[in-house]
């Protein structure tokens, strides 16, 4: 398509910093609209597998993201209540070669300074929530709360679980509350009292389950993000402090190592496990979706992030390989390769089995978004197995 046309990305979320980065690099020129006045560096953790550091590496930034974040040994998954290590994936320098990138685990305010360090400077319009769209012919006219009117040829909606793009294209329907709430802390090591845990355990209960990990190489951070049954969740905010109690209470009968980091965490918050079913469309015209705008899912293959940033680097290249100036005919391409693998993973990921036991993971982890073929829509399966 032509390196001229005005490309706006509302939501500086972890897929629309990849996309607005690897469209700059395809000579690109790119705005990205958040709606947040600046970035906050929240309390939580991520992983990042091979799929996504490939793509990280075009960014220019893995080597950088491994420094600042912790590269586990293994995937350790045990029983609740009697600790019975029920599977274990090497991670690691081996499996590194074999997957093609490293496996990390990381704090997400430092991914998310580290993914604005490889944008071009001033990219992100900070303080931008967007609030209405008018389609005008070939281009598009987008509204912001503070006043601000911007116009766009392309307009990629990476705006997260409750988008505004999603609801101009789809129609307004709320994003289904799972019945789980996450917990989340961070604390300092030394607050373990020198109880060793594996770099990245996960401990698997009847219905409620919780990892564990460091975050940074020298161990001296901790990270807890659970999942645990709950009845709903009514109020407007994303997440809210979580008591002690309640949050210990919840891991009654676990494995006393667990029970002993449970007992570690302060500052415990909890948020809402929301998804959607999946839709089989994602752009109409000049406007197009991504990451959990079209596909919010469960947080149990730890993949939300990974398909949000897999998704720009396939949309990135159908803008920028696929020779017409009709954006429709590069978004039908993007969907026709990106709907059958998203599904599955969205799939898996409401099943909650991924790693309990053993799995293959080749098909997720080695899938390099930036030099797969991409398939013309005819060609591509509908549905992956
Ligand atoms: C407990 C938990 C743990 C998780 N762990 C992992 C993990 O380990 N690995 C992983 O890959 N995934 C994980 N995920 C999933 C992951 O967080 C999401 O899938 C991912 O952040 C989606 O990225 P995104 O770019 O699509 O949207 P988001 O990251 O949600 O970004 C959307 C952005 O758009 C902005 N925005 C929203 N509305 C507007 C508007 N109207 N105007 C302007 N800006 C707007 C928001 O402020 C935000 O910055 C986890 C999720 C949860 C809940």
């Amino acid at each position: 398509m032509r390196r001229d046309l005005r490309i706006a990305v509302i939501g500086a979320g972890l897929g629309g910093m990849t996309t607005a980065g690897l469209l700059q690099r395809a000579g690109f020129g790119v705005r990205v609209y958040e709606q947040a006045p600046a970035f906050s560096r929240i309390g939580a953790g991520i992983h990042l597998s091979a799929n996504v550091m490939m793509v990280m590496r075009r960014l220019g930034i893995q080597q950088t993201l491994v420094d600042v974040g912790m590269t586990p040994d293994a995937f350790v998954s045990r029983k609740w209540d009697t600790g019975e290590t029920l599977f274990e994936l090497p991670l690691g320098p081996a499996r590194e070669a074999h997957y093609g990138g490293p496996y990390i685990n990381v704090h997400r305010g430092d991914l998310h300074a580290v993914l604005e360090s490889a944008l071009s400077h001033g990219t992100v319009a900070f303080g931008h929530r967007l609030m209405a769209i008018e389609e005008r012919g070939t281009s598009v006219r987008l509204g912001f709360e503070n006043g601000v009117t911007e116009d766009a040829d392309i307009v990629i909606g990476a705006d997260g679980v409750n988008s505004k793009l999603r609801e101009f294209l789809l129609g307004a329907d709320r994003p289904r509350f799972s019945g789980y709430i996450a917990h989340r802390a961070i604390f300092p090591a030394a607050r373990l009292n020198g109880l060793p845990i594996r770099s990245c355990t996960k401990w698997w209960g009847p219905r409620s389950h919780i990892l564990v990990y460091y975050m940074t190489q020298a161990r001296e951070e901790v990270y807890v993000v659970s999942s645990v049954p709950a009845p709903g969740w009514d109020v407007p905010e994303s997440y809210l402090p979580c008591d002690r109690e309640s949050f210990i209470a919840a891991f009654d009968g676990f494995h006393p190592e667990l029970r002993q980091v449970v007992a570690a965490a302060p500052g415990v918050t909890q948020w809402p496990i929301f998804d959607r079913e999946p839709v089989d469309r994602w752009s109409r015209g000049a406007l197009v979706l991504l990451g959990d705008a079209c596909h919010p899912m469960r947080p149990y293959m730890a993949s939300g992030a990974a398909m949000a940033i897999e998704d720009g680097a396939i949309l990135a290249r159908c803008i920028a390989e696929i020779g017409t100036d009709d954006p429709a005919e590069p978004f039908r391409w993007y969907e026709a390769n990106r709907m059958p693998r998203t599904n599955k993973v969205q799939r898996i990921s409401e099943a909650n089995t991924w790693l309990r036991g053993p799995t293959d993971t080749d098909w997720l982890y080695t899938y390099d978004a930036c030099a797969i073929p991409l398939l013309a829509p005819e060609e591509a399966p509908r549905e992956l197995a």
